[in-house]
């Protein structure tokens, strides 16, 4: 995610001290179910634009590698947050939303389920050791909340994040049932195949993690294999440009009012998927969607699978521009988060670090901006945060308050690797990142798999370094 405050912070910091600057085998071919290590989802939805809805039946095959047997099932019903909103009235939506499910069944037997806030638990009649998989089965409906964040209806657009019941993680440390909040980006889920159709009204359109339709037809079959998510954008009111770098579609989505900023964005786009191609690793679908808007309070821009948001504009101290760096970021996300996963509940810090700093690279290399100086001085408030608050760079999201949360996750980590390409070199560093992309494709890294890779890619022993940095530690 790019934080609108990030911005916020950012101008109020510039005000402070003056004179600092401010600018601050491909994975689409068919669905292979044969994959049983990961969760297999097929979704049936249907769109109502009059109800703001979606209604529809969801099977999923659990993946069948476990380390003990499980006795239960958990999946995330994100938008039930929207029900009874328990976070700050600024951010609470307009009207409420939520995810309803019924007719739970494993292999076709109705089941016990237990919900709790925005948790289900589903009890299976025996325990399901290793090698071996069940399908639960559910029917759902899904009320999209009006100004919901993240998951919202905007004129005649819907936008559906985390909109469907999204398996847990199950690893050694047990299953990941961490609740929603308003801090960051709440979700952790493990790399999926997804099949999905979707009924639409005429003449709306569907914009979708997947590579998706040329033109509007009133049932859309989507289908991806190997990503996390699922994000769609159902609309009647957005325009495509589009473009291609190699094999993949690239393509950005506007509204009206936007078509001075857009054409700049495509590019920014093309650009800065071609720059982290080039320097950490392939990308490895087919195509990725870049939607411009609003989508949410405090949400500057957000990252799925082959699909992000992003603001059209964004304040600098040359006035208000195209947001040449929201959309950077969200794209350098398709590589942390997106294809390298980690837990962004208990360390944020690793996708949205290590995006940062590819953001200011970015920028830095394409775009002429050097945000260096303040970016060093930004890490430099850390130090005394540290100090009051006892708070470093690696603690879960609920540590945080939102104003220290966007300086110890995304700021001072990507001062570090800047730091990192002072002590190494920028060819040791990218080389550190490509490796870290190569070995950790389609799974979940954690901080001590980066620092191993970091390591044995330069040879030395950057711990001290990495635990000063990380945990100011020494
Ligand atoms: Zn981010």
């Amino acid at each position: 995610m790019q934080i609108r405050w990030v911005y916020t912070v950012f101008l109020v910091m510039l005000i402070g001290m003056g004179s600092l600057g401010l600018s601050l085998p491909t994975a689409q071919a068919a669905v292979q179910p044969t994959g049983k290590e990961r969760p297999y989802y097929r979704l049936e939805a249907t769109y109502s634009n009059e109800s703001q809805s979606v209604c529809g039946h969801m099977k999923v095959r659990l993946p069948d590698q476990r380390q003990q047997a499980w006795n239960e099932v958990y999946f995330h019903l994100y938008p039930n947050a929207f029900k009874d909103w328990k976070w700050g009235a600024e951010s609470k939506p307009e009207k409420p939303g939520y995810l309803k499910v019924n007719k739970v069944k494993v292999d076709g037997v109705p089941v016990s389920t237990q919900e709790k806030g925005t948790l289900l638990k589903v009890k299976l009649k025996r325990p399901l050791k290793t090698g071996e998989t069940a399908e639960v089965e559910m029917d759902y409906e899904l009320k999209i909340p009006k100004g919901g964040t993240r998951l919202n209806v905007y004129g005649n657009t819907a936008f559906l994040a985390q909109w469907y019941p999204m398996l847990a993680v199950h690893d050694s440390k047990g299953w990941h049932t961490d609740p929603y909040t308003t801090t960051g980006d709440p979700f952790f889920s493990q790399v999926s195949d997804f099949e999905v159709k979707f009924q639409v009204p005429k003449g709306y359109q569907i914009i979708s993690s997947a590579r998706d339709a040329e033109k509007p037809t009133s049932t859309v079959f989507l289908r991806q294999a190997r990503v996390r998510d699922f994000a769609v954008v159902i609309t009647k009111d957005y325009e495509p440009i589009k473009g291609k770098i190699g094999n993949t579609s690239v393509n950005l989505w506007y509204l009206k009012g936007m078509e001075d900023v857009a054409q700049p964005l495509h590019d920014a786009a093309v650009s800065s998927m071609s720059f982290f191609t080039k320097k950490f690793g392939a990308y490895p679908y087919r195509e990725v969607d870049v939607v411009l808007g609003e989508t949410g309070y405090g949400i500057a821009g957000m990252e799925y699978p082959g699909l992000v948001t992003s603001v059209a504009r964004i304040p600098t101290r040359n006035g208000e521009q195209a947001a040449v760096n929201v959309v950077a970021h969200e794209l350098a996300h398709q590589w942390w988060y997106g294809v390298v996963g980690n837990n962004q509940v208990k360390e944020p810090w690793l996708d949205e670090g290590l995006t940062t700093f590819s953001e200011l690279l970015f920028m830095h290399d394409q775009m002429g901006q050097n945000e260096r100086e303040w970016l060093m001085r930004a890490a430099q408030r850390t130090d005394e945060i540290y100090k009051q608050k006892g708070v470093t760079s690696v603690e879960s999201l609920y540590k945080y308050s939102d104003p220290i949360y966007g300086l110890m996750v995304y700021t001072r980590p990507a001062a570090m690797m800047w730091e990192l390409v002072d002590r190494l070199g920028k060819e040791q560093v990218l080389k550190i990142l490509h490796t870290y992309y190569d070995q950790y494709q389609f799974q979940t890294a954690t901080t001590e798999d980066f620092i191993q890779v970091a390591n044995r890619v330069s040879g030395q022993n950057l711990r001290p370094f990495f635990e000063r940095w990380l945990y100011f530690k020494g």
